[in-house]
């Protein structure tokens, strides 16, 4: 049984005032609900919403880690200082993090290593771009990324992994897959992880999408089969447009 996980990436907006007051209100609307809400903030906020949302089941999330443990790797924050202020999950391999600061499928297999070997859960960010889709090489280029990403990782370890379909061409453009598109790529995704491991392992892993979600949508999109959740970006800098989302 997978429980629906909505997970906001605020991506580089916010400052600490601002974020603060968001937790709070949000603390406030985020009850009666079955759905597992977390928010994706920049390092600097992370510890804030840490402490804001304890004992609320909000969680809390990175948009990105180094793989190392310590080093002389000057700007990098490894998943232990993560840890130590209470982060749960950490985004890998965002489209925006691939087309602008050099993230590779090998970067991201590294970092899902260390993330899920301290207990960390990624959200793995998958899709094509939109000449790849228009060439009807979507499903390819995604299984391709998810394979990459695991490789040399056991089925006891990926149990824990969320995985986003993310269509690069969707993503702060206003354009959203239609539900069917989306539901037919988190299906490939589920057959990928089943050819990879098994159908008990494919069954368990949540899969979001993202891509333009907002209230509008947000009911047809999580209304789908495969789909068990979603990342969004622009409209989770809002509290009321997020619960929208999370009550769809
Ligand atoms: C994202 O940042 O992962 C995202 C899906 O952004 P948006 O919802 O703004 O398209």
């Amino acid at each position: 049984m997978r429980i629906p996980f909505i997970a906001g990436n605020w991506k580089m907006y916010k400052t600490t005032a601002e974020a603060e007051a968001f937790a709070v209100e949000f603390k406030k609307s985020y009850h009666d609900t079955d759905v597992k809400a977390a928010i994706c903030a920049p390092f600097t906020q992370l510890a804030t919403l840490a402490k804001i949302f304890e004992g609320t089941g909000i969680g809390v999330g990175a948009q990105n880690v180094y793989f190392e443990k310590e080093g002389a790797y000057t700007g990098e924050i490894s998943v232990d200082m993560l840890k130590e202020i209470g982060v749960d999950y950490c985004i890998v391999g965002h489209s925006e993090r691939r087309q602008y600061f050099n993230e590779t499928d090998e970067t991201v297999n590294l970092k899902l290593k260390a993330l899920l070997q301290a207990d960390i859960t990624p959200i793995l960010c998958v899709g094509e771009v939109l000449s790849e889709r228009e060439d009807g090489r979507e499903e390819q280029v995604v299984s391709s990324q998810i394979k990459k990403a695991l490789e040399g990782l056991t089925v006891e370890r990926v149990c824990s992994l969320v995985i986003a379909y993310e269509p690069v061409w969707a993503i702060g453009t206003g354009k959203t897959a239609t539900p069917q598109q989306a539901n037919q790529m988190c299906g490939c995704i589920r057959q990928t992880l089943e050819n990879l491991y098994d159908d008990v392992l494919s069954d368990r892993v949540v899969i979001q999408y993202g891509g333009s979600v907002k209230p509008e949508n947000a009911t047809d999109i999580m209304n789908m089969e495969e789909i068990d959740g979603a990342l969004v970006g622009g409209a989770s800098l809002d509290v009321v447009k997020f619960m929208e989302i999370i009550n769809f």
